[in-house]
């Protein structure tokens, strides 16, 4: 199981800030980092991650500074922007074994590019 109490550094996406694994770049400034997914669940799938070390939703909305909680969401809708995601779209954060998160430095997902369906599939 992953832990998401105590910031690994070897995670994929601390790689991947410090650019020892390269990503496809869709948006950046001072406080965030945006990529295309590598295993896209939509036509359009982008990952947004803070700069600094958060281990999940948990850690980041209660340590993150007030400044790089409103960068994180007003990225958001940059990004979307920068998508073309005209018609609308999708933001997830999974948190935990329960909420299925395999990377543990904060992220979240926003989909796109078609209609998504459900939150959840049945
Ligand atoms: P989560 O399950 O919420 O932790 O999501 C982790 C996401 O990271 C998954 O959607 C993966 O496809 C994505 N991912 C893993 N490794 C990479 C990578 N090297 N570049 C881009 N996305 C990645």
């Amino acid at each position: 199981m992953i832990d998401i109490q105590n910031y690994n550094n070897n995670n994929i996406f601390a790689k991947i800030l410090r650019n020892e694994i390269p990503s496809k770049k869709v948006f950046e400034n001072d406080d965030v980092y945006a990529f295309e997914d590598i295993n896209p669940q939509a036509p359009v799938h982008v990952v947004i991650i803070p700069k600094k070390e958060f281990c999940s939703l948990n850690d980041f909305s209660s340590n993150a500074s007030d400044e790089t909680i409103i960068a994180m969401m007003r990225s958001i809708k940059k990004i979307a922007d920068i998508l073309e995601l005209n018609n609308g779209y999708r933001i997830i954060s999974n948190v935990g074994q329960v909420g299925g998160q395999e990377v543990p430095h904060f992220h979240i997902h926003i989909l796109g590019g078609a209609s998504l369906g459900r939150i959840i599939s049945s």
